[in-house]
């Protein structure tokens, strides 16, 4: 299987670390490319300070609180390792300050240490009459993002230094499955994603990583 990964920020680079940790042992062959117009130092992701907390309120969506408690644990997972220092991963502890008291945060469970703040630290932060503290994560990209490049490719992952004008440009060079980790430039692919026979190919490759995936978390050997 062919699988083409558009973009190389944090998301592409994961994404293509993820599938070969996932899938690597149990599809072969499995070829893993990336096709990105800019590389690390030059993506939006280099400039993120890399801060580990969700800024929205994910609304009661467990999906999403989940997603972000596995990336938390999953990065905090190398702490203790030597390996955390190369990757950037740091811990960052600090304040959320509210004008009037809110609802705990989805991620109170998740992140180390939350608890709300005592009236001697509000009396800190002027202006402010309700917060909480806690310790999270830093990842920082401009770190990250090299040794995720390293990791792959030591790992036979290929990486090409172009732009993709559309989805079909892949698909017609073979490439069975395609995954858009262009950022905010993503919906500039979709438009060109203008062909029926596109689609349908589209289409297909969601319905068969849900399989893929499904199978895999139930632990069921089946081929497919
Ligand atoms: C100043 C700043 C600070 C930030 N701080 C934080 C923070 O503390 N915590 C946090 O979680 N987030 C932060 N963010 C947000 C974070 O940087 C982004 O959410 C994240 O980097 C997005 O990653 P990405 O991989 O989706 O996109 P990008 O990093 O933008 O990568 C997109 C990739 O797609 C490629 N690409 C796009 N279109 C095409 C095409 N047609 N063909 C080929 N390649 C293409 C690009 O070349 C690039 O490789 C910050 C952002 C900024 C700007």
């Amino acid at each position: 299987m062919r699988v083409a990964v558009i973009g190389a920020g944090v998301i592409g680079l994961s994404t293509a670390q993820s599938i070969y940790e996932h899938y690597h042992s149990i599809v072969s062959p499995l070829t893993i490319e990336v096709y990105a117009d800019r590389f690390t130092p030059l993506t939006t992701s280099d400039g993120a300070a890399g801060f580990w907390q969700p800024h929205l309120d994910d609304k009661g969506k467990i999906q999403e609180t989940k997603w972000n408690k596995d990336t938390f644990d999953y990065l905090l997972s190398f702490l203790s390792s030597p390996e955390s220092i190369k990757m950037g991963i740091f811990l960052q502890s600090g304040y959320n300050l509210c004008t009037e008291p809110v609802p705990d945060p989805s991620f109170k469970n998740t992140v180390l240490g939350f608890r709300q703040l005592t009236e001697r630290e509000l009396q800190m932060f002027p202006g402010y009459n309700y917060g909480w503290f806690n310790t999270a994560l830093m990842v920082e990209g401009k770190t990250y993002l090299p040794w995720l490049m390293d990791w792959l490719q030591k790992r036979g992952v290929k990486f090409y230094h172009r732009k993709v004008e559309s989805f079909k440009e892949l698909a017609e060079t073979g490439a069975d499955v395609i995954i858009n980790c262009t950022g905010v430039r993503s919906g500039e692919l979709f438009i060109n994603l203008c062909t029926a026979t596109c689609r349908t190919r589209m289409a297909k490759v969601c319905l068969h990583i849900t399989f893929v995936t499904k199978k895999t978390k139930d632990n069921d050997q089946t081929k497919d």
